[in-house]
């Protein structure tokens, strides 16, 4: 009989922790959940709760770590990394008695008067591995959906966002149970080794190689993977949309973390007409957004290292200048930059970009639109800015894609109640909300068959004539 653990037993918030290596905090999340804590709904809703805490009251230091990483705004990680957290968690704890109850199903007529129930059971340890670009939210977002069902948790955060990994090694052991939730930090020695651990879920969060070695890992030990990555999303106008307002919700989704976002739009497919009439409008849109030298805008954000950069700056000369260009490797600045005319070949439209480069492609029609990206891997997003609800149903109808936001870039993932996820080479799997709960559970089948009447015995051997009858009268399928 396991017994419950009280809240009590959740630490204080200034007790730290030594770091773990992989294998030994992959071992204490074993124990902690064959110790039963984190089976009861009051264990999961405080662990949630304390999340809350550590979100609100370490807003400032983590609003800190996200601008030494990435010199994010403090607004914009209020918004996309702290805000939406705490919405999740909230949303999560509104929710979570009714996700957790079990379902009974309607038993078929040879088996009455059993009952039959779908209970959510928690898988056992899930590891999550974080990317740099939200190191915040994509850490801790899974990690909402895997407490609230009951798992234990290793998580990874990126080696690349250095002081928001420090920071959150530092306060995921001061504010949840250390039985249950572990932070390993490191870069690809770390993971590898986390990888070799039999786990029961892996979450992991970025680019497609390093996906299909997570894939491989997890081969070994027959471990589910959820794969959230990234890809090119394009993003339709036609000439019957708002072109004011599309440039201007255009130029946000893609400036914004300075491009780093996996969902923001990659390109713009357009016809040559409307493409003339776009391009002076994201013009003004940047201008807007950034002012008219978007190195000193507050709000404006740089690349994360280096090599990134270097990436970046090899991409600005592969079209016509429509807007930005400038750079500072010194301050790993890019301007927000719009190309025109575009290599197809070149590598801005054939890698994804992830930085702040937007290329504007042009096609005869919607026609040649949908072959263009169909003729390409199937997308994390895709936008269309249209009046044309016929425009819409093509889209809908003649393309795949993890999400599709019409009149919208981005914004999907404000909406608790959408799965989050790509198909294809954009990811496997998906969460958010009561998704990510029964991502992380197991739904297993219970059913409950009395001793009497004895259903079973009328269908078992030996089948004499009038037995055969009888299962065919109870089994409705072999009815002419
Ligand atoms: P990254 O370099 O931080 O890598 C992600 C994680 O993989 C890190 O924790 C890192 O330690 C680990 N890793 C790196 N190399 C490894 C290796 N050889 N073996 C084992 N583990 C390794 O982040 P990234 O991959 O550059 O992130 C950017 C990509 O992520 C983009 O493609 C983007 O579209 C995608 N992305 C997707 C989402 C989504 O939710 N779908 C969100 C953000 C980013």
């Amino acid at each position: 009989m396991i017994s419950a653990p009280t809240l009590t037993d959740v630490p204080h918030p200034s007790v730290p922790d030594t770091a773990p290596s992989p294998g030994a905090a992959v071992q204490r999340m074993r124990d902690g959940f064959d110790s039963g804590r984190t089976r009861p709904l009051a264990w999961r809703r405080a662990q949630l709760r304390a999340l809350r805490r550590l979100l609100v009251d370490n807003r400032d230091d983590l609003r800190e770590a996200l601008y030494t990483d990435l010199r994010k705004s403090a607004t914009e990680s209020d918004l996309t990394e702290i805000g939406i957290l705490v919405r999740e968690i909230d949303h999560t704890l509104r929710h979570l008695g009714r996700w957790l109850r079990p379902r009974r199903v309607p038993v078929p007529l040879v088996l009455m008067p059993s009952s039959a129930r779908i209970v959510r059971e928690p898988l056992g340890v899930v590891t999550v591995i974080a990317p740099w670009n939200y190191p915040v939210q994509l850490l801790l977002a899974p990690l909402i959906g895997a407490l609230a069902a009951g798992n234990t948790v290793v998580l990874k955060p990126s080696e690349l966002a250095v002081a928001t990994s420090t920071l959150l090694a530092r306060l995921v052991p001061a504010y949840l149970d250390r039985e249950a939730v572990s932070v390993v930090e490191g870069g690809i020695p770390e993971t590898t080794e986390l990888l070799a651990q039999r786990v029961d879920h892996i979450f992991y969060t970025g680019n497609g190689a390093v996906a299909r070695i997570v894939l491989q890992a997890a081969a070994l030990h027959l471990t589910p993977v959820t794969l959230e990555l990234g890809g090119k999303s394009p993003v339709w106008v036609d000439a019957s949309a708002d072109l004011a307002s599309a440039a201007r919700r255009i130029a946000w989704g893609r400036f914004v973390n300075a491009g780093q976002t996996c969902v923001a739009p990659d390109y713009v497919l357009t016809t040559p007409a409307v493409a003339a009439r776009l391009e002076p409008l994201l013009v003004g849109a940047i201008t807007d957004l950034y002012g008219a030298d978007p190195k000193s805008s507050p709000d404006y954000g740089r690349i994360v290292n280096e090599r990134q950069f270097g990436r970046l700056a090899a991409m600005l000369g592969q079209g016509r200048l429509v807007a930005g260009g400038a750079t500072d490797a010194a301050e790993l600045y890019i301007a927000p930059t719009v190309l025109a005319d575009v290599d197809p070949a070149s590598a801005v439209m054939t890698e994804e970009i992830f930085g702040p480069i937007l290329p504007i492609v042009t096609v005869s029609g919607l026609d040649e639109g949908i072959r263009f990206i169909g003729a390409r891997e199937k997308p994390l997003a895709l936008y269309a800015f249209t009046r044309s609800r016929t425009a819409e149903q093509a889209i809908l109808a003649r393309t795949s894609s993890g999400a599709v936001g019409l009149g919208a870039p981005m914004s999907h993932l404000m909406v608790p109640g959408l799965p989050f996820g790509g198909v294809g080479a954009s990811g496997m799997g998906s969460y958010h909300g009561e998704g990510s709960v029964a991502l992380f559970s197991h739904d297993r089948a219970v059913l409950r068959t009395p001793a009497h009447p004895d259903v079973l015995g009328l269908v078992a051997a030996p089948y004499a004539r009038r037995r055969t009858q009888l299962v065919r009268r109870l089994v409705s399928t072999l009815r002419r």
